[in-house]
């Protein structure tokens, strides 16, 4: 087996090759008294800083604080592969279960338009965060893999992507990216690349700058919920801040109070990116409109084309991790680092001897159902957003406008999507929430082996694992395949094979 090539200048972890090229910020003061704000949200990503953004757009008034235990970006939302696209990893059919199916469709058409509020916001806000609105290419690779995408976009055309949204490729459009064996293809064009930490940076910048308060080096301990006689409050080591409403907006570092709010199990997924690639070399493989693109495998990747000329390329972690938010700055197996630039070398053959020159991981959120969920509830005075499992560049925009309503009080379209209030059930307990995922890994990997022999029709072993993870079986495919997601976790616990005891 050939060995990865690796840059004299490779670096593995050091949080994401996006803050390596942008510089870490320098940290903003702590928190170290106990003080009162109307509201306090905990995290600094996508989710929090959005969350900021819009209450405070809305109510200039309100005193807003932020407490985030490195800086903000140091998350997923630094280190993601900057899909922006309107993917979403909840299952359909549950929401339209709990809910109507209208209500699911109407959830993917606010996912689509957010992808345009992200990029408005952005541009009218003076974000550069290397945004290129090229849509989302999704190509298959072996008939099994072709099978599943004729499948997913009709499925898909069902459930809120019209043919405009989301259709079949000709072979002529299809070469404008020449991947390697593609046999076919499908686009939709609500989808762009973003440097995931500029976006963030950027966003942190200008929340700041509208007046809320960023505590950066506060990691927060506790959470406490309010009741009749307090207000609820974040408790970090030095300070305390109490406030009328405080959102967790951690997603895949867990600070749950006990009992309180929707449960995430935190889950990994890993990127590498290479040196930039030579003018022949992107001759060759076209990429001119900068689409973010995925391929239909079990073990999926997913990638772009970055704004000096390299590939990103991510997937999800092998063996899958799972376990407390132990964070080490997002050092990468080199099991997985191997198995990612196997993926980029099947893809794009011509680049297989581009050296990598980074390779980090970051956390994501896994609800027990797969669902994310926006919620805030009124007697505690918690809030909460998350579960994207993956897919959540888009999803924090959304949750961020959805909590702002939620928080002022006002009964929107958004805050009558099927993810308000949306709850799990909890997670099982070690090691049935470790073993399960890893097993359904296996299995999906095993899958793309037998499918790579030109069978085809989709792996029996896909099968098996969809129905350990509690899947559907016309719900796998590209689209459950979000872009940072671990690998199909899925349900796994709901389904009696990877359950075990609670
Ligand atoms: C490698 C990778 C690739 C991905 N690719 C994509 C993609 O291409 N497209 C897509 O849609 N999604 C992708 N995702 C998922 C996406 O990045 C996340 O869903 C999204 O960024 C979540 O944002 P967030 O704000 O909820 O969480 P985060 O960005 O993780 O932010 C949480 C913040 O909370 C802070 N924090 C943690 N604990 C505490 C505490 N106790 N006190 C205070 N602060 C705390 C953290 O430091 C962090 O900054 C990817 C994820 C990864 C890891």
């Amino acid at each position: 087996m050939r060995s990865v090539p690796r840059s004299a200048e490779f670096r593995n972890g050091g949080i994401s090759f996006w803050f390596r090229e942008l510089g870490c910020p320098e940290r903003r003061a702590a928190l170290l008294d106990t003080v009162d704000y109307d509201v306090c949200i905990v995290g600094g990503g996508y989710t929090g800083l959005w969350t900021a953004y819009y209450l405070q757009r809305a109510d200039p008034g309100l005193r807003i604080a932020l407490l985030e235990s490195e800086f903000c970006g140091f998350g997923a939302s630094g280190r993601n592969g900057g899909w922006l696209s309107a993917e979403f990893a909840g299952s359909r059919e549950r929401y339209a279960q709990l809910h109507s199916k209208g209500a699911a469709i109407a959830l993917q058409r606010a996912l689509m338009n957010s992808v345009d509020e992200v990029i408005d916001t952005a541009g009218d806000e003076g974000i550069d965060a290397d945004i290129v609105k090229g849509g989302m290419r999704l190509v298959a690779t072996n008939p099994a893999q072709r099978s599943r995408l004729h499948a997913e976009v009709g499925y898909r055309q069902e459930w809120g992507f019209w043919p405009e949204d989301l259709h079949l490729l000709e072979h002529t459009d299809a070469s404008r990216l020449h991947v390697d064996g593609t046999i076919a293809a499908a686009h939709s064009p609500h989808a762009a690349r973003v440097q995931p930490a500029k976006l963030a940076v950027g966003l942190a910048n200008v929340v700041e700058g509208l007046g809320v308060h960023l505590f950066e080096g506060s990691a927060v301990t506790e959470i406490r919920p309010g009741d009749g006689n307090a207000r609820p409050a974040a408790v970090t080591e030095h300070g305390v801040v109490r406030a009328d409403h405080v959102i967790r907006a951690t997603e895949g570092y867990p600070v749950h109070p006990r009992g309180q709010g929707q449960e995430w199990q935190p889950a990994r997924s890993s990127m590498i990116v290479t040196e930039p690639l030579t003018d022949d070399m992107w001759r060759h493989i076209g990429w001119e409109g900068r689409e973010v693109l995925g391929d239909a495998a079990h073990a999926f990747v997913y990638a772009q084309r970055t704004a000096d000329g390299r590939i990103a390329i991510g997937g999800s972690d092998a063996p899958f991790r799972t376990g407390p938010a132990r964070d080490d700055n997002g050092a990468t197996e080199p099991q997985t680092i191997a198995e990612l630039w196997r993926g980029l070398a099947r893809l794009f053959p011509i680049a297989a001897e581009v050296p990598i020159v980074h390779a980090w991981s970051g956390a994501v959120g896994v609800a027990r159902d797969r669902c994310p969920s926006v919620d805030l509830d009124r007697d505690t005075g918690l809030g909460w957003a998350g579960g994207y499992a993956g897919s959540g560049v888009t999803a924090a925009n959304l949750a961020g406008r959805t909590l702002r309503d939620l928080v002022l009080g006002h009964g929107t379209e958004l805050t009558r999507l099927p993810w308000v209030g949306h709850q799990a059930r909890a997670w099982r307990r070690e090691p049935w929430r470790r073993i399960g995922p890893q097993l359904v890994n296996g299995l999906y990997r095993t899958a793309d082996r037998r499918e790579s022999r030109r069978v085809t029709r989709t792996s029996r072993f896909a099968g098996l694992a969809a129905r350990m993870a509690g899947r559907e079986p016309h719900e796998p495919g590209p689209g459950g395949n979000a872009p940072g997601s671990p690998d199909r976790p899925g349900a796994i616990g709901e389904a009696s094979g990877a359950a075990g005891p609670e």
